[in-house]
């Protein structure tokens, strides 16, 4: 069995900090917790942040409800107060800071407004936009973009479209486009159109 990590929580702040939405913030804060200097030995910090850390995954992927979703805060605010060491409330003080009711709460309704919540956003192609140029082709390491470059004097192309189930969501096709036909959109709008 390999030995638990043991990390400091500052050192988890600071990896955090480049993560842009406060769900998935806490969430990578609660998750390295978890996974390094959390002990175990009193239940407000444990039990609190195993539910949290659920919530927090149930939440990233726009799976949670009203309720649990206050619920995230009502256990940042026991942990703060019942946690037995300095860590335990090191991490709840984190959550509260970066709990924002209106950026969590948009999460329940599907969307993640830095979208980097990657359940809740898809990368998609605009037919209108793309010139079948097939740039984007070798841009994807996942193969996950299919589509026919264009050819004089031949018709019945593939148009070139993104498969979901084969997408990881890195962005690298984005940049790549020449004409912006790659779009980042909510997951939960129908059609690739530009939002
Ligand atoms: S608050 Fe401290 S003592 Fe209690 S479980 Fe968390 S890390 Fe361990
Ligand atoms: S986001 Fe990444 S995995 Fe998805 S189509 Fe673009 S390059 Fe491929
Ligand atoms: S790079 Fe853009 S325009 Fe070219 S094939 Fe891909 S989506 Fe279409």
């Amino acid at each position: 069995m390999s030995a638990k990590k043991i990390v400091k929580v500052d050192d988890i702040k600071n990896d955090a900090e480049g993560i842009k939405c406060p769900v998935e913030k806490s969430h990578f804060l609660i998750d390295k917790f978890l996974d390094g200097p959390m002990c175990g030995k009193c239940f407000p910090c444990s039990m609190g942040s195993y539910e949290a850390r659920v919530l927090l995954e149930n939440l990233m992927k726009g799976e949670c409800n009203e309720t649990q979703l206050l619920h995230i805060k009502n256990i940042a605010d026991e942990m703060l107060i019942a946690s037995m060491c300095k860590k335990g409330k090191d991490v709840a003080k984190y959550i509260i800071e970066w709990f924002d009711a209106d950026v969590f709460r948009k999460h329940l309704d599907g969307i993640c407004t830095e979208n980097t919540c990657k359940p809740l956003i898809e990368y998609r192609i605009i037919p209108e936009k793309c010139t079948m140029c097939g740039d984007c082709l070798p841009a994807c390491k996942y193969n996950a973009i299919h589509g026919e470059k264009i050819k004089p004097f031949t018709s019945g192309y593939h148009p070139f479209d993104i498969k979901q189930h084969k997408c990881v969501k890195c962005g690298d096709c984005l940049p790549v486009c020449p004409t912006g036909a790659i779009i980042l959109v909510d997951a939960n709008v129908s059609e690739a159109v530009e939002v």
